[in-house]
């Protein structure tokens, strides 16, 4: 079990590990530009309400001599007098008060208006970005990944950008304002205070950088646990096949317990941090009471000027508390942003529209590989080798052989998801590098795989997907072609039914059917049949392979084949092993031959036997 757990969490390990990309300045100021004045108006806002707050402390404390001059003399000066006296200051404190409420709603709104106009863009842009980028980059990225640069990362980005400008403006706008203000009530107590400070900012960061390393580690071990969850309920079907409920539980509950560990120490150090505060601030309070009314004692200090001090001092030491929080969202906020942008920034090699496109009657689906080697860009072995094809318009052409041979790298190639690294696949002899992507996949071509995905929406948009244009007739005619079109009808609510809802239960070959059916909406003059029936039972073979001995007619069809049975009737057959084409021929000729095709059906033969028995 242990080396088990260490395998699987290594690997998550790898995961966090990731390099961190440059922040770039530049995207963010493209992103704001558009809201440039709504911007300013909340950097405005904020420092303005800054600065109100920076006037109340003095205001108290005005407030405060007023009193306290009734309190020592009240009996003598009378109420009425003490209601003019208040007034003026009273009627003045309440519209800072009303200022500064009118402020900060002004910045808060301004700001979310910023924030969730920028994170929007920033998710159209990115999700724009993904969409475009090379089949390579998908090969190199996890979707979980890609899902968190769109969701978490724009979140976390968005909430330290506002953050910073609302807290961070604020609170230097009133450190810096609070310390002159300071400055103007005394200048005495001010420099004893300000000699104490340092201590405070020191010990204060040092526990600050402290406390953010251990919630990161903790962070860290929640989303180690969260992985472990998401692998075992992802795949239930392989835990449960495997009886490994109980490994799968110990495995979590033993990363549980790491992370409560890590976070109740946490807890501990916060709760030192925040006490130990406590007790340095109200010292300071009795500090400054002391040196205070000393001085009042001295007549060097009014009692007012004393509580304008002391509120003034806590609200230094708010705001300094809360730009040392502040730099650990800054931090975070500016990795997260330049993860975001690292991908808005990423030119697929690739491009999805550009070049030519050969017009549909024109169009003979000719299809020719000359002495194409290629790799996938991840590994540097070569998986096809000088490898030649040709396939006249209209022909089908079956490649089979061996798993691993390299017969979907061509499928692959064909609709251009990689590039050869040497030779060229011409379609009519134009070389596919220069015809435009977006017309070879989206119309040329039409691809059935062994799993084909559909879509949680109505079965008629699954297939109009093929061509967005179509209408509800075209649809129905494809799905006709298709042999999908009576089992559609049984559903409860034919062509309107919606895929994946609770009660529809749509078999593999049923799927496979109304996959046909999208990819021949598109009315191909090219069909790549990626091992399309192997999936199915026997039963759902045959009814696919009765719509597909239909739909290839007419068009240049490349099929890969698992089951040699079903390629019989190609105009040719081509034997693909390790990257190279070993023979070509019908099937009698081939079979005559006693090659390797010759091999593979009795290999066949031998495991459809076994398998009968
Ligand atoms: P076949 O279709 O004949 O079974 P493939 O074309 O799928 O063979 O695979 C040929 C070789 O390329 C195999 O060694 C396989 O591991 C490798 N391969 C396939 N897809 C990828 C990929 N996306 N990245 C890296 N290697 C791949």
């Amino acid at each position: 079990c242990s080396s088990n757990h260490n395998s699987r969490l290594a690997h998550f390990d790898e995961n966090s590990e990731e390099d961190i990309p440059n922040f770039q300045w530049r995207m963010l100021f493209e992103l704001l530009w558009q809201d440039i004045l709504f911007l300013v108006g909340a950097v405005m806002a904020a420092m303005a309400a800054a600065f109100v707050n920076i006037k109340i402390p003095m205001m108290l404390g005005e407030l405060t001599n007023i009193v306290n001059m009734f309190t020592t003399n009240g009996m003598a000066i009378g109420v009425t007098s003490f209601i003019a006296e208040i007034k003026e200051p009273a009627i003045k404190l309440l519209c800072i008060y009303a200022a500064q409420s009118l402020l900060t709603f002004s910045y808060i709104t301004l700001l979310a208006i910023v924030g969730e106009n920028m994170a929007s863009r920033l998710r159209k842009r990115l999700f724009n970005a993904l969409l475009q980028q090379d089949i390579e980059f998908f090969d190199n990225h996890k979707t979980g990944q890609l899902v968190d640069r769109l969701t978490t990362d724009v979140q976390d980005f968005k909430s330290s950008f506002k953050m910073t400008i609302s807290q961070g403006l604020k609170a230097l706008t009133q450190s810096v304002g609070s310390i002159i203000s300071l400055f103007m009530v005394s200048p005495k107590l001010t420099m004893i205070m300000i000699g104490v400070l340092p201590i405070f900012i020191v010990i204060g960061t040092t526990l600050g950088t402290l406390l953010r390393a251990m919630s990161r580690d903790a962070q860290e071990e929640i989303s180690r646990s969260t992985a472990l969850a998401d692998e075992a309920l992802g795949n239930i079907r392989t835990v449960r096949a495997f009886a490994m409920e109980n490994k799968e539980y110990e495995l979590y509950a033993k990363q549980i317990d790491k992370s409560r560990t890590k976070f109740i120490h946490l807890g501990f150090g916060i709760g030192l941090f925040q006490g130990g505060a406590n007790l340095f601030l109200n010292g300071i309070v009795l500090g400054s009471l002391f040196a205070g009314g000393w001085l009042i004692s001295n007549k060097e200090l009014k009692a007012g000027d004393l509580i304008s001090f002391l509120v003034a001092t806590q609200m230094v030491e708010r705001s300094m508390a809360q730009m040392s929080l502040l730099l650990g969202h800054v931090v975070r906020g500016l990795t997260a942003g330049a993860r975001v942008f690292e991908f808005i920034d990423t030119q697929p090699k690739i491009p999805i529209h550009e070049g030519k496109k050969i017009p549909f009657h024109s169009l003979v689906g000719k299809i020719e590989f000359s002495n194409v080697s290629f790799h996938y860009p991840s590994r540097k072995q070569l998986v096809l080798k000088d490898f030649n094809l040709t396939v006249p318009g209209g022909n089908v052409v079956a490649l089979v052989g061996l798993s691993g041979g390299g017969k979907s790298t061509v499928a692959s190639l064909l609709e251009r998801f990689y590039d050869v690294n040497q030779g060229k696949i011409t379609l009519d002899g134009i070389d596919l590098r220069h015809l435009d992507p977006t017309w070879l996949r989206g119309q040329a071509i039409g691809f059935i795989n062994q799993e084909p995905v559909l879509f949680a929406t109505t079965v008629m948009e699954n297939i109009r997907y093929g061509r967005p244009d179509a209408s509800d007739q075209e649809v129905i005619e494809a799905a006709k072609l298709a042999n999908a079109d009576s089992f559609i009808r049984h559903f409860p609510k034919g062509y309107s039914t919606i895929l994946g809802e609770r009660g529809v239960t749509v078999s593999g070959g049923q799927k496979q059917r109304i996959a046909i059916a999208r990819a021949l909406i598109k009315n191909p003059s090219i069909l790549i049949l990626d091992e399309a029936t192997s999936a199915l039972d026997l039963e759902s073979e045959r009814l696919v392979q009765e719509a597909l001995d239909k739909v290839v007619k007419g068009r240049t069809t490349l099929v890969i084949a698992h089951r040699l049975s079903t390629v019989r009737n190609a105009d040719f057959i081509a034997v693909v092993s390790k990257g190279r084409i070993m023979e070509v021929g019908s099937h009698s000729e081939l079979y005559s031959r006693r090659g390797l095709y010759w091999e593979l059906m009795k290999k066949q033969e031998l495991e459809d036997d076994l398998k009968s028995k």
